[in-house]
């Protein structure tokens, strides 16, 4: 189940570009910027970003291909004051939020604990720190005759949408068993796991998405309580102005195009929603980091 996820994206919408391979293996970042597609008044330029401009280049591991893929034609940003560079790497900044203890429920103040560097909040009875950590969604991307596997959302948020059955990972549980388990829950099809296909973070609220392949041990699927309807699309009928989240945007993108090209790769990448955008415009995002094997 899928309950508080990540609402980020907008109008200029998914753009991805191929780029030559930096070398056939390592690890390599190659930053980019995209012209836009069309010029708007209203729409400023972003410039290219130092901070997401990788000094990482050329590291030691598998075999990957990485490319950073950022949109230009990015809002204007009405105070001026912050770039995507300052988006992509604030901390989620939801340590306030924190009022009690988890542990004895005494009140909690918020400082920087010694020897750290970022705001914590902390227990004025026992002194427990709490620290926050992204959550691990997970989730299957079903092939079956040529087509995928998609659910509409009967809860909110993004009532009514289209996504893939997805959910966060449950403690005592794999990433696979998660995303078998989530669509069990939200598809009712009992699927088998054939590889991963996307690994995409979202740091601006502490979400990473594991997405699989996978394929129906029988052909049968119906909606679970989360969802109203459980469709399989072809892969010119996907419904991408009716997706549910950035997430499942870039990731049906990226595999629709593997798939025109081939078999689907492996990618990975960072989802960073662009500033000055309203949260529920899912296209309103960047992909950064985008590497596939
Ligand atoms: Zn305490």
């Amino acid at each position: 189940m899928l309950k508080a996820i990540q609402i980020l994206g907008s109008s200029s919408g998914f753009v991805s570009h191929r780029l030559k391979p930096h070398g056939n293996c390592g690890l390599s970042f190659v930053s980019i910027s995209t012209k836009p597609s069309s010029s708007s008044s209203s729409r400023t330029p972003t410039t290219k970003n130092s901070l997401l401009s990788p000094t990482l280049s050329v590291r030691k591991g598998p075999c990957l291909r990485a490319f950073r893929v950022s949109l230009t034609r990015c809002e204007s940003n009405p105070d001026g004051t912050s770039s995507p560079s300052s988006v992509a790497f604030q901390s989620n900044g939801n340590t306030r939020k924190i009022k009690f203890c988890q542990l004895c429920g005494g009140p909690t103040k918020h400082e920087i604990p010694d020897g750290e560097e970022k705001m914590r909040a902390i227990c004025t009875l026992c002194g427990k720190i709490s620290y926050e950590n992204p959550k691990m969604v997970v989730g299957c991307l079903i092939e079956h005759d040529n087509k995928i596997l998609l659910c509409k959302r009967k809860i909110q948020p993004s009532y009514g949408l289209w996504t893939l059955p997805a959910g966060y990972m449950e403690i005592g549980e794999s990433a696979a068993e998660g995303a078998i388990r989530e669509t069990w829950e939200e598809a009712s099809a009992e699927v088998e796991v054939l590889s991963p296909f996307a690994q995409l973070d979202i740091p601006l609220i502490g979400q990473t998405y594991i997405i699989f392949l996978a394929k129906l041990k029988r052909p049968h699927f119906a909606p679970g309580p989360e969802s109203s309807e459980c469709r399989l699309f072809s892969l010119d009928d996907i419904p991408f102005d009716s997706l549910a989240f950035s997430s499942m945007l870039v990731t049906l993108k990226l595999y629709t195009e593997d798939r025109k090209v081939g078999r689907p790769k492996f990618h990975y990448g960072t989802i960073n929603k662009r500033p000055g955008t309203s949260p529920s415009e899912i296209r309103a995002y960047t992909l950064d980091y985008h590497m596939l094997s």
